[in-house]
């Protein structure tokens, strides 16, 4: 992931570094390369469009500090612009002051969102709490299996409607789920949704309907970091429909690109919180935009 891009953007600045004055016309042929840079990444035209707008401002205008070479400084302008449109600062969980924490969790059919459930309760386990899973997902036959097998792995408590009893009611189990919640001393409860393969009314309200019913703390859009150019009209789509207060990025590990990553923060406002990097339970890490700026411009 953003391997190409870090590599392109790298070369890039090997051209600018060592010159003591940099014109404009240096300048504007480094933002070119930035720009095609970042849409060969897939990152989405009008964030490409504001990001490179703001660096030919900032790089033309601003003075060049202390110890940096003009060079240097524009690097250092890209470098500032990244972190910001990857979220700015590090944006934590917020809890419940009065517990049960409810997290939900939504997105497309595959996204990732089950195992995300599953990591997230090991994470939090580590972090001291007793968290419990919640399959709302009852859409899909495999679903409520599928949870209870990754809670198995994350060693956490998984509420799910009994089997045999028809398809159960989403908002009704996810509404139950708080008061188990509360009698079996859990302190954070992981709502899994049901997603579909594609952007879908009757989904949308289905989530918009379990939102309303369990008034969560954090509603987490889940997104596939390798559906490239889709992920802005996808996570519009979500933003609007269910409305959620943080991104996770999953399938970090995979060849992506990196445009989803680059395009959704910006194009939604919300912040990128988690990132998934693998199946297993552990791979998943909190997401720090700086870290991943530098990343990016190693
Ligand atoms: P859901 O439909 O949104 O609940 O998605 P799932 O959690 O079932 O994930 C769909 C598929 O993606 C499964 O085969 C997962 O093992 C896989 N998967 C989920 N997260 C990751 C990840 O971070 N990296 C990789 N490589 N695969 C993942």
């Amino acid at each position: 992931m953003f391997n190409s891009l870090s590599d392109r953007l790298t070369a890039t600045f090997k051209n600018l570094r060592g010159k003591g004055r940099l014109s404009e016309a240096d300048v504007d042929a480094t933002i070119r390369e930035i720009r095609r840079a970042l849409l060969d990444a897939d990152v989405a035209l009008p964030v490409v469009r504001a990001f490179t707008g703001r660096i030919r401002d900032r790089a033309l205008s601003e003075e060049v500090s202390g110890a940096l070479n003009p060079g240097q400084q524009v690097v250092k302008v890209v470098n500032d612009e990244l972190v910001g449109i990857l979220g700015g600062e590090t944006r934590r969980l917020n809890y419940a002051k009065r517990p049960p924490t409810v997290i939900m969790l939504a997105g497309l059919q595959g996204a990732g969102k089950t195992t995300l459930a599953g990591k997230l309760a090991y994470w939090l386990k580590s972090e001291g709490h007793r968290p419990m899973l919640v399959a709302a997902d009852l859409q899909r036959p495999n679903a409520v299996n599928q949870l209870e097998i990754v809670g198995e792995r994350a060693g956490a408590f998984v509420y799910a409607p009994e089997p045999g009893n028809g398809v159960g009611d989403p908002v009704q189990v996810a509404t139950d789920s708080l008061e188990v919640a509360k009698s079996k001393l859990h302190d954070v409860v992981i709502v899994d949704t049901a997603g579909r393969l594609g952007i879908d009314e009757e989904l949308m309200a289905q989530a918009a309907d379990i939102r309303t019913a369990v008034n969560p703390d954090e509603v987490l859009f889940v997104i596939d970091a390798m559906i490239g150019q889709d992920a802005v009209k996808t996570a519009q789509a979500f933003l609007e429909g269910v409305d959620f207060t943080g991104v996770v990025l999953s399938k970090l590990d995979g060849d992506s690109r990196g445009g989803a990553a680059l395009s959704v923060a910006e194009v939604t406002g919300k912040p990128i919180m988690f990132a998934s990097t693998g199946e297993s339970m552990k791979e998943f890490e909190q997401f720090h935009p700086d870290r991943m700026a530098d990343r990016i411009l190693d």
